[in-house]
């Protein structure tokens, strides 16, 4: 997701409250900013915000940080954080990153869960280590997440769904459950929570498919 770039963004971000600036210095502290010892679940490339708030809304005793590469995007999430319908929300929190160095930001078993949801699928075979569902990128993972930590993927894209599939075995990682068609697989898609993409791309016909994988260690 790349909107055009505005100039403000990095002002707004700067100022406020839930966009943390100082993000490698929070690692090992997350609880204490929070001031509570609620689980920790982050989305990694969260776009405008709607998947990550909705479910802060929902899931008070638990705390939220989305994570997104560009600061334009981010911009949305924070706007919709500021409107009336999350008012009073503080069990959300946001960085302006790229993913890749969680493990600057996290100490090991700080992160419960990590969502993906409809990741850059990077189709040349030579950038496949930039995608989030890469054996490189749960090598990251592995760095951060809490023993019984998991990773829940979404996407419509079935050859970055196959790929990711695989990463997952590779990895050494184990695979929880998967389904190629989430909405019509009612276990899976109990609670679901749609994405800004699920539900674009859903409304067009395509199925969503979804995984849910473990660290093995
Ligand atoms: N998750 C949202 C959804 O499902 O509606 C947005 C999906 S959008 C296709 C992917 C988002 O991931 C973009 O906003 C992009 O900037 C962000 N992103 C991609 N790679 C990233 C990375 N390495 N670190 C942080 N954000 C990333």
């Amino acid at each position: 997701m790349r909107l055009r770039n505005i100039p403000h963004a990095d002002d707004v971000i700067l100022a406020h409250a839930a966009a943390i600036k100082n993000e490698t210095e929070q690692k090992g502290n997350w609880h204490t900013l929070f001031g509570n010892n609620h689980p920790i679940h982050i989305e990694i490339g969260m776009g405008k915000g709607q998947f990550l708030l909705t479910l802060a809304k929902k899931y008070p005793t638990i705390n939220y940080i989305g994570i997104e590469r560009y600061s334009s995007v981010l911009l949305r999430a924070l706007e919709k954080l500021d409107s009336e319908e999350y008012e009073g929300l503080t069990n959300s929190r946001f960085i302006c990153m790229d993913a890749a160095d969680i493990s600057e930001v996290f100490e090991k078993g700080e992160v419960e869960k990590i969502y993906l949801n409809f990741s850059d699928p990077w189709p040349k075979a030579r950038h496949a280590r930039r995608r989030l569902t890469s054996k490189e990128f749960f090598a990251r993972y592995d760095r951060v997440l809490a023993a019984d930590g998991t990773v829940e993927f979404k996407t419509d894209n079935r050859p970055l769904f196959d790929f990711s599939l695989e990463q997952v075995a590779e990895a050494g990682w184990t695979l929880n459950a998967h389904t190629f068609d989430l909405h019509h697989d009612p276990v899976m898609n109990e609670g679901n929570v749609m994405t800004e993409y699920e539900q674009k791309f859903s409304s067009m016909g395509n199925p969503i498919h979804k995984l849910i994988a473990s660290r093995s260690s």
